[in-house]
């Protein structure tokens, strides 16, 4: 019955916060399997230990001294060390990353450091064993993870511990050289940890008691997220809201580990829990909105559309030719739109020419400035009228929905409106669903 645990960045910033995430780790026998961050911010204007290390082995391999640019990130690592009271040195690691910093050792290994201290650190603080993910987490010589051989990997190492520090974001290819997931990749070491070892649950420990139903740089306290499935969870992340690594969750959904998104500062709340299917219908009908503004929508219509076989895969077929990616394609009787990002016009001046050549539509024309709004929840499919009570909301706001795409699940309604709609558009959603209920 063993708890992986990852802690982020803001979780072990300082001595103050590893003390807090210590006493978490101490409350509980089974959270046996920890993954930390690197120290991340302790203040708004602070720097990441990640974003230093990035910017240090730049200027060293531009001629910059390495000793000099080192100094205030050993500085961080001393300072925690000498606040937590211990007696271990990092001087050792310190002249080796200096050495490999020098020689040009890449910039992955540069970033990777961060999580690699801090772990040693951590294990040491807490009295656990410290295992190097560079030996347990594969990728293949072209940098590609490898989630075959790091699941064996990493079950076969990790059996042989009873509790252990294992550090988030890197790992290495065949001939030893490290390679770092993107960037809060933390979160996807602590995904396949808890795979590999067959945990009970993943515990995610951040600086936020969950997720919010809505953003709340728009919705003023918006509610915590109870509970959301995986699919849900990759809807709104999709749609930006962003908690979680984008990818972390797919190891734990496919061993069907529950995550639970905890606040290190507050550990008595209970955050949220992402499930693989949550069986009682939920109190709400909306789990959770988000939305992204800077979509663009290609109009094409043509008379008899519907009975041309063969219109929509020419279409595609130039969208894949051409690497093309749209969100959308909602269709009528004559006429279909593609809803694609602003910037795929930037990229591809020439699409909407290659269009005309490959569909001779009657008519086209592309609107911009459209944004997109997810309105998810299971509950949904479980209720009439969703749908009424959503277009009544933005009715009553006098807002105009131009586009509407319910997805095959019943999960999910996304609409698109007019970007200067955007924000109020979420609000009303929120009204409607969260407040009038
Ligand atoms: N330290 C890395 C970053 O800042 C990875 C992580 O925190 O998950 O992106």
């Amino acid at each position: 019955m063993a708890k992986v645990v990852k802690f982020g960045g803001s979780s072990l910033a300082d001595a103050n916060q590893f003390k807090k995430a210590a006493e978490i780790i101490r409350a509980d026998k089974s959270r046996r399997y920890i993954i930390p961050s690197a120290p991340g911010k302790r203040f708004g204007a602070d720097v990441k230990v990640t974003d230093m290390l990035y910017a240090c082995y730049d200027a060293v391999t531009e001629g910059g001294c390495a000793l000099n640019e080192f100094r205030p990130i050993a500085r961080r690592f001393d300072g925690i060390i000498s606040d937590l009271g211990l007696a271990v040195s990092l001087d050792k690691e310190y002249d080796e990353i200096i050495k490999n910093f020098k020689s040009k050792s890449g910039r992955d290994y540069a970033a990777s450091r961060g999580e690699y201290l801090n772990g040693i650190i951590l294990a040491n603080y807490l009295g656990y064993d410290f295992v190097d993910a560079a030996k347990a987490v594969r990728f293949d010589p072209h940098g590609a993870f490898d989630a075959d051989l790091t699941d064996a990997s990493l079950s076969m190492i990790l059996g042989g511990y009873k509790q252990v520090v294992i550090p988030g974001f890197y790992g290495a290819k065949p001939c030893g050289e490290i390679k770092t997931f993107s960037r809060g990749g933390s979160d996807f070491t602590g995904s396949i940890v808890a795979k590999a070892v067959k945990a009970v649950l993943y515990e995610n420990w951040t600086d936020v008691s969950g997720f919010l139903v809505a953003d709340p740089r728009i919705v003023d306290n918006p509610e915590v997220i109870q509970t959301i499935t995986y699919r849900e969870l990759r809807e709104l992340s999709y749609m930006g809201a962003t908690v979680l690594h984008e990818e972390a969750i797919f190891p734990v959904r496919e061993a069907k580990i529950p995550i639970n998104i905890k606040n290190t500062n507050n550990p008595a709340a209970s955050g949220t829990m992402i499930v693989p299917a949550a069986g009682e219908d939920p109190a709400r009908v909306i789990t959770g909105i988000a939305g992204k503004k800077n979509f663009s929508v290609i109009h094409i219509e043509k008379d008899e559309m519907n009975n041309e076989i063969g219109f929509l895969r020419r279409i595609l077929t130039l969208f894949e030719t051409e690497g093309v990616n749209f969100e959308h394609i909602p269709t009528g009787i004559d006429t279909m739109s593609i809803v694609v990002g602003s910037d795929v016009f930037e990229k591809h001046p020439r699409l909407p020419e290659l269009i005309g050549k490959v569909a001779r539509p009657g008519h086209m024309d592309i609107e911009h400035n459209l944004a997109l709004i997810a309105v998810v929840g299971r509950g949904m499919r479980e209720r009439r009228g969703t749908a009424t009570r959503l277009f009544a909301a933005l009715s009553h706001a006098n807002i105009n929905i131009r586009i509407i795409d319910q997805g095959s699940s019943e999960l999910n309604i996304i609409i698109g409106v007019d970007e200067n709609d955007f924000e109020q558009a979420i609000k009303v959603i929120y009204e409607m669903f969260m407040l009038a209920e």
